[in-house]
Formats: C-alpha cells, structure tokens, sequence
C-alpha cells in the first residue's frame, strides 16, 4: 500500500496478495470519461425493441409484456432474494454446452482472430469458450459470468463477427453504466479490431455533445462500426437521430442487472421503447457478473433471437481465486486506525479502498493523507477532468491507493490491483461480489479485507451464507503469508 508521505512500500503478506503480471492490452485513449449519466424523460409507450409485438410474442411470451411493465415489476426486493431463488433461476442450454477451447476452433475472421493473439489471449476463457459462438451465430446472448473472466473480451470478439467492416454505419453498440467502464471497453475494443480495422467511438455524457455528432454525421466518410455509450448519451444521439437503430446488428448491455435496476431503468427502457424502432434483427446481449432473479426475468424479455442463456448459481460467483478476510471492531471510529496500521503491514501492488458515500471518499482521503499516506480518491460528484486524471493516475501505477465509491465497483480491470478493502460493506450484496472482484483479475490471486462495525459483521453473516463462502478473521501475525 502506499505508504505514509513517501514511495516506501510496506510489507507484504505475500500469499495474500502476490505480485501480479501485468498484461496490458489497453491503450491510451483521449477520450474524457466522466460522471452521472443525464436524465432522460421516462417513456409509457409501446414497447418497439424488436419492432412489432408480433415479434415479443413469438419468441417469448413474456417478451409481449411491454419493457417498461417488465422493467418496472421485476426491480423490486433486489437485495432480499434468496440464494435459493437465486438457484431457481439458473438454467442451461443444451446448445451452451458445446465449448469451442481454442479460438482457432471458433473459425473467426483472420484479422480479428490476429487482433485476439496479439492482445496476448491464447486460449478463450469458460464464458469465451460458451457464448462467442452463439453471438456469432446472432442469437440473442444473456451471460453471466464471474468477474474478471473476460466478459468483455467474449462480446467484442462475438459481436465483431458480425460487423461489416465495409459499411460506413453504426453497428454495433455497447452500452456501460459508468464512463469508466466504458472508456475501459472501448480501450479493449481498440486492441481486438485494430487489424480488422474497424473504427470505434466512445460517447459518454458530462462532456459536448458536438464531437459525438461530427463523427457520426451523415457526411462524415469514416462513421464507428462500434459506438460504446453511457445510457443518458445514447438516448440523447438516438433522439437527434444521429444514431439509427436500423443499423444496429449488436446490442450489448453491459453489466446488464444495473442497466435494468432502479437507477437506470428508466433510460434503458426508454431507449428499448417508442419513439425509436428497433428492427427483429438487432441481436442482444446482456452480460454481468451477478444477475438476481428479478432482473434476470427482465432480461429474459428482451431475448428473443434463439436466446442462450448462461446464468450461475450464487456460490459460483464468490471468487474462489480471492481470499477473503475481515477484521471485527467494536465501533466504526476505530477503522480509520485499523486501516492506517494495516497499511503499515501490507505491501502490495495496487489497493482500492472501498467506501459508500462520496462524502465518506472525501473524508477518508483527507484522514488519510493526514495520517501521511499517498492516496487519492474518486466519486461521481468530482470534476470530470480530475476524475479521468486520477484514474488515468492509477491505471498507470502513479498512485497505489484509490479511495473509491462502487462507481468502480463494476468491470473496471486493473490487472495490478491485489487487494481490496471495504472500509464500509456495499449496500447491495452484488456489490460486493463486484468490489472483491477488482482483485485477482483472470485468475490472478488476489485478496480482500473488510473492516467491520457490530453492525456489519451481521450484514458479512448474510453474505458469507449467500454466496457459500467463509470470510476468514485476518490472522493477527502476517508473517504467516
Ligand atoms: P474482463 O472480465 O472482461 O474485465 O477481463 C478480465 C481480464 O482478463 C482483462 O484484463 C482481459 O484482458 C483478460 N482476458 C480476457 N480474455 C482473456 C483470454 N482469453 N486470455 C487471457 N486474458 C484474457
């Protein structure tokens, strides 16, 4: 961790969080990611996604319902369902079944297939080997998948087969809910089709709009194939129809549950709904590493294209690679002592420290750098420009320690992080499966700590029973690592 004023590195349990390998496919980009998406106004037309409810009714009954009525009725008791119910949604296709275990196997377009080697992947991961081909076949996809086993990867490599490189449209569109994670797919996007090609934009909101519409202006002779959105900039480009639906081969909801949850909700289902028309063919796929049952229904009705569906059971989205530890405290006034001589005992890579409120990042940073320790924080209320420059920071290793909302709970990749810390646990129990995920990325080993108040230590009861899986007190003498 970083330590107090200066670079020193403080010492490592060193099974807990071992060094990393970094292998990094991301490139730099020039975009400025930023906050909140904008508000859009709700909708209670008719459903169009799949354009007419001729459409919805073929292939899924429940698809007939409108994406409103189906959104709206499914968010509820998000976090109160059963590991039980949770099960009950599980299911498999016998089609998913049929693994492709290399990439040569899946017969991709050469240059793509050279955009994958290069990117340093050999072998496709469990979710790359199951549901690539199924996108590539154009059948609507719902993946569920642990963290950091190559989500993203499997729906550009799968949505990329489908894209015509030679058409000057739109046609593929992916849709994240932070700026972040969508400035992180797009760098991804970048790596895989560089020899196909193929031209990427990233349109997220908090910056002007103007950019967005130039390149994707009718005159413009070098339109993206791929547009990667935050939800409220996508309503906003479709509304001035600078982006047609009837382009769109590919849409990918990326950490679909929190697409379809309360606080995007209404923009997702408004974008799905009229006034814009979405032809029958526009594939979809909704992709997360945790999907409750609720939501999971939800997305089950925007299936409709010979749908697969890959959905895990609660305890196999616990993150085996990772160790979880905890440390019980009487009150919450002691964690901030606790964190600073943990971090006078651990040295690692790279740290996220959790917290819940903005307010709460802000404090914490300050005790912290008080206390000597070189660290910065981010949240969605922060300047936009220092919000990217501090990630930015982070990503390249400058700074160590991030002090972080659940704004990266979600998808974010830095290979280097080793440790996690909730110095409050998450509201929502997905969440923390999220959180705990920024560690241990693609099979790295990695570790997290939580810091727990009487209170929370109930609340970690919940969860260890939910996900079937123990967390350990931290053993008082670290040298045993
Ligand atoms: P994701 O779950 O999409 O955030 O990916 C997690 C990490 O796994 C990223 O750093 C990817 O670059 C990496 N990754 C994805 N697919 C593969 C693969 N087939 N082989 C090696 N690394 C991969």
């Amino acid at each position: 961790m970083s330590s107090r004023g200066r670079s020193r590195a403080v010492k490592a349990p060193a099974s807990v969080v071992s060094s990393v390998s970094v292998v990094s496919v991301v490139s730099e980009s020039n975009v400025v990611v930023e906050s909140v998406p904008e508000s859009v106004p709700s909708t209670q037309g008719t459903p169009t996604f799949g354009k007419s409810d001729s459409d919805w009714d073929i292939a899924a009954p429940a698809a007939a319902k409108s994406v409103t009525e189906s959104v709206t009725n499914s968010v509820t008791n998000s976090v109160t369902e059963s590991a039980e119910s949770v099960a009950s949604v599980a299911e498999s296709d016998p089609d998913v079944l049929k693994e492709y275990k290399s990439f040569d196997e899946m017969e991709l377009p050469e240059e793509l297939l050279r955009g994958v080697y290069a990117s340093g992947f050999e072998r496709p991961s469990d979710i790359q080997t199951k549901a690539i081909i199924p996108m590539k076949e154009g059948r609507d996809v719902l993946a569920q998948a642990p963290s950091g086993t190559g989500k993203t990867a499997m729906f550009l490599i799968g949505g990329f087969t489908r894209i015509d490189i030679s058409r000057n449209e739109v046609q593929m569109v992916v849709i994240s809910p932070t700026r972040e994670l969508a400035d992180q797919t797009g760098n991804v996007a970048k790596a895989l089709g560089t020899f196909m090609g193929l031209r990427y934009h990233l349109a997220t909101g908090g910056v002007g709009v103007d950019t967005d519409l130039e390149k994707l202006g009718r005159g413009s002779t070098a339109i993206p194939h791929l547009l990667v959105v935050t939800p409220g900039r996508f309503y906003d480009l479709l509304t001035r129809k600078a982006v047609k639906p009837a382009t769109i081969r590919v849409l990918v909801l990326d950490e679909a549950d929190q697409l379809l949850d309360a606080k995007f909700k209404e923009q997702i289902q408004t974008i799905m709904s009229e006034p814009f028309i979405w032809p029958a063919s526009t594939q979809v796929a909704l992709v997360s590493a945790t999907m409750i049952p609720a939501i999971a229904a939800t997305a089950k009705t925007l299936l409709v294209r010979n749908p697969v569906t890959i959905l895990r059971e609660a305890d196999e989205v616990s993150l085996e690679g990772i160790r979880q530890f905890c440390i019980k405290l009487d009150r919450e006034d002691q964690k901030l002592m606790t964190l600073c001589d943990l971090s006078d005992h651990l040295t690692i890579k790279q740290c996220t420290i959790f917290v819940n409120t903005r307010a709460k990042a802000e404090w914490l940073m300050e005790q912290m750098r008080r206390q000597g320790f070189d660290l910065d924080c981010i949240h969605g209320d922060m300047d936009l420009k220092e919000r990217k420059r501090r990630m930015d920071s982070f990503r390249a290793g400058k700074i160590r320690v991030l002090i972080a909302t659940d704004l990266l709970a979600r998808g974010i990749d830095v290979q280097q992080i080793s440790l996690v810390i909730n110095y409050e646990l998450p509201v929502s129990r997905e969440n923390y499966i999220h959180r705990i995920g920024r560690s241990g990325r693609f099979g790295r080993k990695g570790a997290s700590i939580n810091l727990l108040d009487a209170r929370e230590v109930r609340i970690q009861a919940e969860i260890e029973e939910f996900y079937g899986k123990k967390v350990e007190d931290l053993p008082m003498d670290l040298d045993i690592y």
